[in-house]
């Protein structure tokens, strides 16, 4: 059975070291990226903030060594979903199944005044500029915004405001900033109540303004425009910029409605043997690492029950964790159920600690090991 894999991120790599642990060399996986390299999201938190260096949170591609997957760095220019077809700027690639895990592409070029005035950490090299211009900021009024409705990480924002109120007490000058946090929910977290309880606690504690329910549409003469025309001073932006789905997967005819529709239990998409995983999905998850993974686990299961002659498999239950940084080296936890409780998504609550930032490092870790390791 030939594999491609588009995109070697969480749900990319989880997928093509599961069909190598599970066939070896027998296994006929083509995985192609456009970079060079894999980071974490939440490395960007540590870029930015100068706890990391840039090269130090980069996993070459170059490094993986699985049997049966062969790793192509090409850019995808064009899915052909019923001929189950890729081109690339390097050639044409058959497959017998397709597993579509290109993840969601920024747009800050949407948010007027975002490129020429604000700063964005949801890319490596936002997070880079960052690193430089965070040192520079000696006061006055900081926004972290989120510009379009969905968003990778639900928790980033949250996180971003936290870290900076940190790093700005280090400093001894938190008294002469202001933190605004715009976010388009009405709460930090809204599956889990408990987890939000205690994040707006803390921004009350910590002086950052909690702005629900609003997007920031432009920046425009030192301010932040939300969408309601409400206007706040900002000398600093700490933006979250509009996501959409890869281009080649908006002329591909996969999307609908922005993303890609997948049968929320097998993630397969219209197209018979085409499959869909992580951000790039509209399945009813949070875009976060860990769902990506999720969500590839059961492709993956899927796809060696069917190359071994059928039985049933496990279906996607919509699981996942999202780690949240407070500061101070502590880091929450909240366990979600997306899809398998019925009604409304269910969410366990874990207070931070260092103990939970000791548990984050090693998730980190044990992927980094089990993705680029032999
Ligand atoms: C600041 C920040 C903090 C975060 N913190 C967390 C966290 O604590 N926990 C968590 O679970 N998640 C976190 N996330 C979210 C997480 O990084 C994403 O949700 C996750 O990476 C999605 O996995 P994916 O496999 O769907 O896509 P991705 O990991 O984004 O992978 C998609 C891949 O496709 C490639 N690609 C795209 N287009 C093309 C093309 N045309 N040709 C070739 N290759 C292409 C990209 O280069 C990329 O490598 C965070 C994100 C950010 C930005």
């Amino acid at each position: 059975m030939r594999v491609l894999v588009l995109g070697a991120g969480f749900g990319g790599l989880e997928l093509s070291t599961r069909l190598s642990e599970a066939f070896g060399d027998d296994a006929d996986v083509t995985l192609i990226d456009r970079t060079d390299a894999f980071v974490f999201g939440f490395s960007k938190l540590d870029v930015m903030f100068g706890v990391r260096e840039p090269t130090a949170v980069r996993l070459p591609y170059a490094r993986i060594a699985k049997p049966g997957v062969r790793f192509v760095r090409e850019t995808i220019l064009a899915i052909d979903p019923e001929a189950k077809r890729i081109t690339t700027d390097g050639g044409t690639y058959e497959g017998d199944v397709l597993v579509v895990a290109l993840g969601a592409d920024l747009d800050a070029a949407a948010t007027p005044g975002l490129v020429e005035t604000g700063n964005e950490y949801y890319t490596e090299s936002g997070a880079e500029v960052l690193r430089d211009v965070l040192p520079t900021f000696d006061g006055g009024a900081a926004v972290i915004g989120v510009c379009g409705d969905t968003f990778k990480c639900p928790p980033a924002p949250s996180e971003a405001a936290l870290l900076l109120d940190a790093h700005l007490r280090d400093r001894g000058i938190r008294e002469a900033a202001s933190i605004h946090l715009v976010i388009p929910f009405g709460a930090p977290i809204p599956p889990s109540p408990e987890m939000s309880r205690a994040l707006l606690a803390t921004f009350a504690e910590r002086g950052i303004t909690f702005v629900p329910e609003r997007k920031v549409a432009a920046l425009e003469r030192g301010e932040a425009v939300l969408d309601d025309g409400q206007r706040l001073p900002c000398d600093l932006f700490l933006g979250i910029p509009v996501h959409r789905v890869p281009n080649v997967v908006a002329s591909s005819g996969l999307a609908v409605d922005g993303w890609i529709p997948v049968d929320a239990g097998t993630l397969e998409t219209r197209f018979p043997d085409v499959y869909a995983v992580g951000d790039v999905t509209s399945v009813g998850t949070p875009k976060a690492g860990m769902f990506a993974e999720g969500a590839a686990i059961v492709v993956a299961e899927e796809l060696i029950a069917k190359a071994r002659g059928g039985g049933e498999t496990a279906r996607y239950d919509g699981k996942g964790s999202c780690y949240i940084e407070f500061g101070g080296g502590e880091v929450g936890r909240v366990d979600v159920d997306f899809l398998s409780t019925p009604g409304a998504p269910s969410a366990v609550y874990h207070a931070p600690s260092i103990q939970t930032a000791q548990e984050k490092t090693e998730y980190a870790r044990t992927r980094g090991a089990r993705w680029f390791g032999a």
